[in-house]
């Protein structure tokens, strides 16, 4: 039988060729996870210079137009930032109290961030992750394109990855693992487009870091999220993370957790791997003297005022300080990896 070159018969092969691409693309996205990957490479620094080849801030729990110290302790990053040269900043949530953000134009976006974290060394990008009070208002206006128009230092998303070359940052949406914010909201109500259903969202972002985490061949793995796993404020531990992300991190050798929510400055060292945990929540308001007991055997360090924290990665090693509002250096911490683990 002759081939039917009508050209009805031609338009149906084509559209049959561009379904089979769009499968074949579907199917690409499947398997490659659907976490997606921010790249920052490191301004070259002297290798052998105090400043470490890798810098960052880490702030969480900031948003109240200034108050609460919340200008003294950006001040204080900015002076410390300047100082250490830093590429980046991380927040790790509740980025504007009480309740995020009304829509991409509401006016806190300056009044908290943009007019208060005004420091030169500070006009970097800010790598975000949305904390409980965010979801409280419209979660989607801070991961819109908007906002970085409006302030171009602006990164929030809800989970990524970010590969700064020696180190690969995990950022997780911590919010939607809690259960008490789903079976007893109280007063609250949260913004969960995008979430549900939630038990398959869980599974895949736990499935995805898992995957990542695993082929990461990164020096240092660090992962970042809003709800502390471990934690001697407030809050406490994270059941919910102790249960479900925990195991994940340990199966795959991340070096620390850092994460905010529990307004304190705090760090608390494993038992049983060399995971270490920091809380960096005290951008603003601080809740003094609040706290769940005490593991002495494994905090290294609490502090229940306002403050930031540091870190400088190099290839061997990293150290850790927080600093308290005057800017003073409360906490020194550092570790090693020898070259035998790194070749
Ligand atoms: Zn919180």
């Amino acid at each position: 039988m002759a081939l039917n070159h009508h050209p009805q018969n031609i338009l149906k092969l084509v559209m049959a060729i561009i379904g089979l691409c769009l499968a074949i693309s579907d199917h690409i996205n499947l398997v490659q996870g659907e976490l997606q990957t921010l790249t920052h490479h490191p301004v070259a620094k002297v290798q052998d210079s105090a400043d470490g080849l890798l810098s960052f801030l880490v702030v969480g729990d900031w948003g109240r137009k200034g108050t609460y110290n919340q200008s003294q302790v950006a001040f204080q990053m900015g002076r410390i930032g300047e100082k250490l040269d830093i590429d980046f900043v991380i927040s790790t949530g509740d980025n504007f109290y009480d309740k995020g953000l009304i829509d991409e134009h509401d006016p806190a976006f300056e009044d908290s961030f943009t007019n208060i974290y005004t420091a030169t060394s500070l006009q970097k990008p800010w790598y975000t992750v949305l904390g409980n009070h965010d979801y409280r208002g419209n979660a989607l206006a801070q991961l819109s394109p908007l906002l970085k128009l409006k302030d171009s230092k602006w990164v929030c998303l809800k989970s990524f990855i970010l590969d700064a070359d020696i180190a690969e940052l995990f950022f997780i949406d911590t919010t939607p693992f809690q259960d008490n914010y789903f079976t007893d909201p109280g007063d609250q109500v949260y913004d969960w487009r995008g979430i549900f259903p939630r038990r398959e969202y869980l599974s895949n972002l736990l499935k995805d870091l898992d995957m990542a985490l695993r082929e990461s061949t990164a020096k240092w793995k660090i992962v970042v999220g809003h709800h502390p796993i471990k934690s001697n404020g407030h809050h406490g531990d994270t059941q919910e993370l102790v249960a479900q992300l925990l195991p994940i991190l340990q199966a795959n050798d991340v070096d620390f957790y850092i994460n905010g929510h529990d307004h304190c400055l705090e760090h608390i060292s494993s038992q049983d791997s060399p995971l270490q945990f920091f809380t960096s929540g005290g951008g603003s308001k601080a809740w003094s003297g609040d706290m769940s007991a005490i593991n002495s055997e494994a905090t290294k360090f609490y502090y229940d005022g306002q403050g930031f924290m540091s870190m400088q990665i190099t290839e061997v090693d990293v150290q850790v300080l927080f600093y308290d509002v005057f800017g003073r250096a409360l906490h020194k911490w550092s570790t090693s990896k020898w070259l035998y683990s790194i070749l």
